[in-house]
């Protein structure tokens, strides 16, 4: 357990990899007269859960909540064995299809001794998230919405794009001023304006790529793909092409493209981009996680041409 500010700690899952980083963060809020409440537990893992139990005994404190932001699999699993370990109930939205004993929506308040969690709904990563606001000391506790280092999968069909942008938005229009952002993955933040804004900018400057792409003329993932991110890892390409459908996605809701699917053989390379044999590129115990977090179906992948309305 570590502290990382004046009552919140930070414990880490043991589930690091490319999709998680370090590890999924769960934190622990000291509401004071030994009152805690636990957030994102992270996945069902007994040396993680047991860590929990421990720091609250050793402390001579109880768990009155716990709370998670989204119902990816590296973030509640361990909700359910650390609320039979400890008697406390599990907080999730009210959309949230994983067991939970109460829902929350926009503006609930969950308290633990004199401290006051507001929950916001804020969907886009995923349609149950929420971001947790420790009042008083205004920290954020983000979920993926906003981590320590990088940027987070908007994949569809769980993730939205424009969904994801108004959250950001409102965001920086509510919280800039935010004394630190607690982060599902990666280091604690201490400049929140400057990490939303980062944020933001970074979504504005990716969909103006893609259109400069379909500027020039019709172009499909793949293409789109291996010119966006020609100097990124191959292996991450996969990962990239969901992004870019996200984007492609809010771009024909919003009658500024046309999508129209080709009926042609895919190449070799094209499947691998668009419906990836996980197994091979990931280990076994991530695939939940990585499905989950880039929308992965079954489904047989299909070329699409996209192409500017004119
Ligand atoms: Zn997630």
């Amino acid at each position: 357990m570590v502290a990382v500010g004046p009552r919140v700690s930070r414990l880490r899952a043991p589930n690091p990899s490319a999709m998680t980083l370090d590890g999924t963060n769960g934190y622990i809020v000291d509401g004071g007269d030994g009152a805690w409440i636990a957030i994102d537990p992270g996945p069902d893992a007994p040396e993680h859960i047991a860590a929990f139990v421990d720091a609250a005994n050793a402390a001579g404190a109880h768990y009155d909540a716990i709370l998670i932001t989204h119902g990816h699999p590296d973030h509640y699993p361990a909700a359910a064995p650390l609320s039979r370990a400890t008697g406390a109930p599990v907080y999730a939205h009210t959309s949230a299809l994983f067991p939970h004993d109460r829902k929350l929506a926009e503006g609930d308040r969950v308290r633990a001794g004199n401290a006051s969690l507001l929950a916001l709904h804020t969907p886009g990563h995923a349609r149950d998230h929420l971001v947790y606001v420790l009042e008083g000391e205004r920290a954020l506790f983000t979920g993926d919405v906003i981590i320590g280092v990088g940027t987070v999968a908007i994949a569809p069909p769980n993730g939205d794009m424009r969904v994801y942008q108004r959250t950001l938005h409102r965001l920086r229009d509510e919280y800039s001023d935010a004394s630190a952002i607690y982060g599902g993955h990666g280091p604690e933040m201490h400049d929140a304006r400057a990490k939303i804004d980062e944020y933001i900018a970074h979504r504005e400057r990716r969909e103006a790529e893609i259109l400069a792409i379909l500027t020039a003329g019709p172009a499909n993932i793949p293409d789109m793909v291996a010119t966006i991110y020609r100097d990124v890892d191959h292996r991450l390409w996969p990962a990239a092409a969901r992004q870019v459908l996200a984007y492609l996605i809010a771009l024909e809701r919003e009658g500024r493209i046309t999508a129209t699917p080709l009926n042609v053989e895919l190449t070799p390379e094209q499947h691998a981009l668009l419906a990836p044999d996980l197994r091979r590129i990931v280990h076994e115990r991530e695939l939940a996680v990585v499905r989950a977090e880039l929308g992965f179906t079954d489904e047989p992948p299909r070329l699409v041409e996209y192409a500017l309305r004119s």
